[in-house]
C-alpha cells in the first residue's frame, strides 16, 4: 500500500526499532511509548483494521497473539507465578496490555493492522487501569 507508514516499515523504506521478524510478522518499538514497554505487533500483509479481517485472517492473528507472551518474556514484563493469581503460592506479578484499537471509535490512527502490547512500571500515558 502507497502511503501506509506501517507497510514502509515492514517494507524497510523508513527504519524502526525491530525486535522480531519472521516471514509474515514484523514487531518493533512504538516511536511514541505509552508505557516503559510498548511494541506493535504488525502483519507485513497490509491489512487495514482488524475490522477487515475474517476467518481466513485467523491463522496470522492468531500467530500475531501468540508472539505477545513471547515478547513480554524477552522484555521483562511476563506474568510471574501461576495459580489462578488470587490463592496463595499462586500469586502473580508483573503482565502487560495486549490490543487492538479498531476504527475511530476504538482510536485507531494508523490503518495498518497492528497490535500493542504495553507493560512495565506504571503510570502509563492515557490507558487508564
Ligand atoms: P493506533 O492509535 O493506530 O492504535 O496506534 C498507532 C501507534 O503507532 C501509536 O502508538 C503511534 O505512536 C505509533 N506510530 C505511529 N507512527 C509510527 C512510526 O512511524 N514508527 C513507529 N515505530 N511507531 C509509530
Ligand atoms: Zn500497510
Amino acid at each position: 500500500m502507497d502511503n501506509c507508514i506501517f507497510c514502509k516499515i515492514a517494507a524497510k523504506q523508513i527504519p524502526a526499532s525491530v525486535v522480531y521478524e519472521d516471514d509474515e510478522i514484523l514487531a518493533f518499538k512504538d516511536i511514541h511509548p505509552a508505557a516503559p514497554v510498548h511494541l506493535l505487533v504488525i502483519p507485513k500483509l497490509h491489512l487495514a483494521s482488524l475490522s477487515d479481517c475474517t476467518e481466513e485472517h485467523a491463522p496470522l492473528l492468531g500467530r500475531m497473539l501468540a508472539l505477545a507472551p513471547k515478547l513480554a518474556a524477552e522484555h521483562g514484563i511476563a506474568v510471574k507465578g501461576g495459580g489462578d493469581g488470587q490463592h496463595g503460592d499462586g500469586q502473580r506479578s508483573g503482565g502487560y496490555k495486549a490490543l487492538f484499537n479498531v476504527g475511530p471509535d476504538g482510536g485507531q490512527e494508523v490503518y495498518h493492522l497492528h497490535l500493542h502490547v504495553y507493560g512495565g512500571a506504571r503510570p502509563w500515558r492515557g490507558l487508564g487501569t
